[in-house]
């Protein structure tokens, strides 16, 4: 990787403190797991303040193009397993599940206040804060998502963070599996900041770069999901990075989803460089590997959590 950046002019700098990228982190060349995108990524920490991120980094017109083509409602919409999931996300048996799996998009917590999802999809996330006692509203840039979240009573804004403005301060924004997509982490959570009332709570949640199953399953760990995976979080990082936009860490603990073990899985099985991995999207393949892992693994995850190496964070901040 060294020579990697040396053979670049202008060598790649860090979308946080701006230093020069230089430490490799991957000993391969990583690519798309999930859609197929042709394109080899490596994943680099800054010198300076340690932040892992991915080379190359696509620009905003880039980014935008690639959600557009694959993300959400370009590719899968109505599928088997689209409807099987809707189907036990709004049974009783997934707020079970979450008490045992553990719950990153924080589906099942009381509150009260005004509250925004920032990139709420087609308002799944929503649904929960609202019957969970939140005046809830969203954030989404996918105006077909955005509409179907409407057609569900939402108040949903097409805009950018950076372009939102509302008289409305809120008590709690949600980045459930967000902020490592941002190409600027740190202007969001200065706009987060900036809407949030002065005791106001940011929920977080992204994968950890110091996970087990990263260095178990390599490159096929589902989590560096490049390019749309911008930023790569460790405990650090993530706390260094809020202290700068200064918010205060409540609360922060790690989880790992049975789902994402069962993507790693699938991927490092069935993933080929340039080639989507369809049977990530087998809903008797999923449901079986993650009811195996849940019900044989339980004790290597939970000791995974404990010592600090998790899947994914899941953190509280306050603002100050
Ligand atoms: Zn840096």
């Amino acid at each position: 990787m060294e020579n990697f950046v040396q053979s670049n002019i202008a060598p790649f700098r860090c979308i946080n403190c701006d230093a020069v990228l230089a430490i490799n982190i991957v000993q391969n060349s990583i690519w798309d797991t999930r859609f197929g995108i042709k394109q080899e990524y490596q994943v680099c920490a800054c010198a300076g303040c340690g932040l892992e991120q991915t080379i190359p980094m696509p620009n905003q017109a880039e980014m935008n193009k690639l959600y557009e083509q694959f993300y959400n409602f370009s590719g899968e919409r109505n599928t088997r397993y689209t409807k099987i999931r809707e189907r036990f996300v709004n049974s009783f048996l997934y707020r079970f599940w979450l008490a045992i799996d553990g719950d990153i998009s924080f589906h099942s917590v009381n509150g009260s206040g005004n509250l925004l999802d920032v990139g709420c999809n087609e308002g799944r996330g929503l649904g929960f804060y609202r019957s969970h006692g939140f005046a809830a509203e969203g954030l989404e840039l996918n105006s077909k998502a955005a509409e179907v979240a409407r057609g569900k009573g939402f108040t949903v804004h097409c805009n950018t963070l950076e372009s939102f403005t509302t008289e409305k301060k809120f008590d709690v924004i949600v980045l459930s599996n967000v902020l490592e997509h941002s190409l600027n982490p740190g202007a969001m959570l200065q706009h987060i900041h900036r809407l949030l009332n002065a005791d106001g709570q940011l929920w977080i949640s992204c994968p950890n770069s110091r996970s087990w199953l990263r260095s178990v399953f390599g490159r096929c760990w589902i989590n560096w999901h490049v390019p749309f995976h911008v930023a790569h979080f460790s405990t650090d990082t993530l706390r260094d990075g809020l202290k700068k936009s200064q918010f205060q860490i409540v609360k922060m603990r790690q989880q790992t989803p049975a789902l994402w073990v069962a993507h790693s899985i699938i991927a490092w099985l069935f993933a080929k460089p340039g080639q989507p991995t369809r049977p990530l999207r087998s809903a008797g393949l999923v449901a079986s590997l993650i009811f195996l892992i849940r019900g044989l693994f339980f004790p290597l995850l939970w000791l995974g959590n404990l010592s600090k190496r998790g899947d994914c964070l899941v953190v509280v901040a306050r603002k100050i």
